[in-house]
């Protein structure tokens, strides 16, 4: 296998090799991935999650201090004293484990508390919410659940990973990301075929940060009488006046049929949720095998009831790190770097060539800036860039850093846009 040219995929079954052998060529591949400078999988931070991190690279004798693009943390919560209290007081008061799986016994008073909490930010009836220990389950989990052989999901190319693992039971059509015209031509061939449709899509795209054209989409979706789930991972906690996320901004909060998003990024914490209608919340907790068949989450989640609430008692977080991403972007732009559509936290810088994208997070490290390259498989061969995101506790003078890092690379590199 040329490493050079190859994708995980190709290890998954390699002629002639049986599933170790096949493990021990990866091996091989992502060793050789890393020296290129295009995964930083052995990477160790050491003390946690932050603006600012100490970071042990397989290349280097010793730790280094980083300023971090790296984190879906985006307001820090992970950090914030009075999250971290309640969480420390979640465990005094229940200990540290959930005990069953929920139909068992595992529902406890703190699990209802943030699905309440959760009906409530997002302003439908009581009962309306379901938690699941990741975001990625949330997706996987509600999907399986609700969409077998007689239906038919419609996704965008871009959904996350956790979307398509929820097609593997019901039919599915990829329509190109944010292409209004396929998506019509999908709900229309879907219309008469299938009982239930329902359009995917995510409110803030993972990898090039930009957003769904989610009012449109909705439109489109109603038309056909199918319904519309939307991933708003990203978005949630960051975006919109109130922090509802991507769905605030377009004014859909009391119309998109199914919410999901992630109890991990900018909630700080781990978990993942659905909110929708009573009926909704009620079938998925007897329906999906990962509810019913698995634990809960800690009573550390109790940390999450007040992360929930200072999205709106304390806003400032919102708001600096809106500052930060306006004077990050611009700077990026003056230097006529391609950060595509991206309007989040999350700011690609497209560089194409992946050794290019390697040398220039190698370098950026070097210049104590930690950010990932992606490369194919993660995106499409032509497309790698240096994902970044930012995150409310950046400084003035952490942005500036970064961008002299980054005026840098492209001196050493030359990763602008040309005219
Ligand atoms: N949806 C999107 C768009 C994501 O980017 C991610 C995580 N990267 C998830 C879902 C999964 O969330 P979690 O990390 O909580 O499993």
């Amino acid at each position: 296998i040329d490493f050079n040219k190859a994708s995980f995929k190709d290890f998954e079954s390699i002629p002639n090799h049986n599933s170790f052998q096949s493990a021990k060529a990866f091996k091989e591949f992502t060793d050789y991935m890393e020296v290129q400078g295009h995964m930083n999988y052995r990477f160790v931070t050491h003390n946690g999650c932050g603006a600012e991190v100490l970071v042990s690279s397989p290349f280097d004798d010793k730790p280094q201090r980083c300023i971090s693009l790296v984190s879906n943390d985006y307001l820090n919560f992970t950090q914030h004293p009075k999250v971290k209290a309640a969480a420390i007081e979640g465990i005094q008061k229940y200990g540290t484990g959930a005990g069953a799986s929920p139909l068992i016994g595992g529902h406890h008073e703190y699990h209802v508390m943030l699905e309440d909490k959760l009906s409530a930010f997002f302003n439908r009836p009581k009962d309306s919410s379901i938690i699941y220990t990741t975001g990625y389950t949330a997706n996987s989990a509600t999907l399986l659940a609700m969409l077998k052989k007689n239906d038919c999901a419609i996704v965008d190319m871009a959904v996350h990973a956790s979307v398509y693992e929820g097609l593997l039971e019901t039919n599915f059509k990829r329509f190109p990301h944010n292409s209004l015209i396929h998506l019509e031509r999908a709900l229309s061939d879907a219309q008469s075929k299938y009982q239930t449709r329902m359009v995917v899509i995510d409110g803030v795209y993972s990898q090039n940060g930009d957003l769904a054209k989610m009012d449109e989409i909705y439109e489109l979706t109603k038309q056909y009488g199918a319904f519309l789930m939307v991933d708003d991972a990203h978005g949630i906690g960051v975006l919109g006046k109130n922090g509802r996320g991507a769905i605030e901004l377009f004014n859909l909060l009391d119309k998109v049929d199914i919410i999901s998003g992630t109890l991990s990024k900018a909630f700080g914490h781990i978990g993942g949720f659905v909110v929708s209608k009573p009926e909704i919340a009620n079938y998925l907790k007897f329906q999906s095998r990962q509810q019913v068949f698995s634990s809960t989450s800690t009573p550390a989640i109790n940390g999450l009831l007040t992360a929930i609430d200072l999205i709106d008692t304390e806003p400032l977080w919102r708001i600096k790190l809106a500052e930060n991403v306006a004077y990050y972007k611009k700077g990026l732009l003056d230097m006529k770097l391609d950060i595509g559509a991206s309007a989040s936290p999350i700011i690609p810088i497209k560089i194409g060539d992946p050794h290019k994208t390697g040398d220039a997070a190698r370098l950026l490290f070097k210049a104590g800036v930690y950010a990932n390259a992606i490369v194919y498989p993660g995106v499409s061969r032509k497309d790698a860039r240096i994902r970044t995101s930012l995150m409310a506790t950046h400084t003035q003078e952490h942005l500036d850093t970064i961008l002299n890092a980054f005026e840098y690379v492209n001196q050493k590199l030359n990763i602008s846009k040309a005219d």
